[in-house]
């Protein structure tokens, strides 16, 4: 598998924040000419089969996918595992551990949003969760703009569900080190996610990479939907200099939230190695 390839390697659905189910985004990434499908849910599993099945219904090829969610240098960063056993007993367990905290941490945000005169917005919030043991901040943020307190989804964040801000519960979640265990031990290939999110320092960022690439780590998004055209440059760059594969993937959560469509990326900087050349045996 090299290129041409339109890989659409990270999005979400109703098993975590997203609004479409993984046959609707199945169908949606066949319309829009995806050759090659990854579902991404956040720390969850639960869809991967629903997923592959619907791939195989739309005749698209398909690698298992999960987001985790890491705390590294006290912040929150997303490794993506690619091409995984989704059976594979060690990584639930470890995704259940992951998930464990969020129902908590899901009603402090409503009381700490109830200080600030915001009320019910934790039952507000589970009216929009499709899966019970995956609690997210986008589900409150879809509340807040459907009850009229923000216009749209990025002002909640900016207002209320960030570092600071009133409706942030800081949280511990899993070790770098161990969700790239996770995800390696079940015969897959960890990506960090959407590196420019993260706004670490120059020796941050280094720590991170290369401490994921000592855990086993092998690939980076390069182009993603989270990324400006300068941000896909410069994680190319990243790429090169630290022997990582790269990604692409639009991080598609919603047709009325999410600003890039599934397959509507630009291609990768083609000397790169594209992490799906890596996984041509784990390819459904
Ligand atoms: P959680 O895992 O509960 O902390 O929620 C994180 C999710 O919130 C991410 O996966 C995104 O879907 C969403 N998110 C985070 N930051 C923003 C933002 N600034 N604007 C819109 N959505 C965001
Ligand atoms: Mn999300
Ligand atoms: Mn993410
Ligand atoms: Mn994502």
């Amino acid at each position: 598998m090299t290129f041409p390839l339109n890989a659409d390697l990270h999005c979400h659905s109703t098993v975590s924040d997203g609004t479409l189910t993984p046959e609707a985004l199945a169908e949606r990434a066949k319309a829009n000419g995806v050759d090659l499908w990854a579902l991404t849910d956040h720390d969850e599993v639960g869809g991967q089969q629903r997923a592959m099945d619907a791939a195989r219904t739309q005749g698209l090829r398909y690698l298992t996918g999960v987001e985790i969610s890491v705390t590294f240098a006290d912040v929150t960063v997303h490794i993506v595992g690619l091409g995984f056993d989704h059976t594979d007993p060690r990584l639930a367990e470890g995704l259940a551990d992951t998930r464990d905290g969020r129902g908590p941490r899901a009603i402090e945000m409503g009381e700490q949003l109830a200080k600030v005169g915001i009320h019910g917005a934790y039952e507000g919030a589970l009216k929009y969760v499709g899966n019970p043991r995956l609690i997210s901040r986008t589900h409150f943020a879809r509340f807040l703009v459907e009850s009229g307190v923000c216009r749209d989804t990025p002002e909640v964040f900016r207002k209320y569900l960030t570092e600071g801000k009133p409706g942030y519960v800081p949280h511990r979640w899993a070790k770098l080190g161990d969700a790239v265990k996770w995800i390696t031990g079940s015969g897959g290939l960890a990506v960090i996610a959407h590196p420019a999110r993260y706004k670490f320092t120059p020796n941050e960022e280094y720590a991170l990479f290369s401490e994921f690439k000592q855990h086993g780590g092998q690939g980076v998004e390069v182009v993603t939907g989270s990324h400006s055209a300068a941000e896909a440059v410069r994680y190319a760059d990243m790429a090169r200099e630290f022997g990582l594969a790269a990604s692409r993937g639009s991080d598609f959560h919603s047709p009325d939230e999410s600003h890039v469509d599934l397959g509507k990326l630009p291609p990768l900087p083609a000397d790169l190695t594209p992490v799906w050349s890596l996984l041509a045996e784990r390819v459904h």
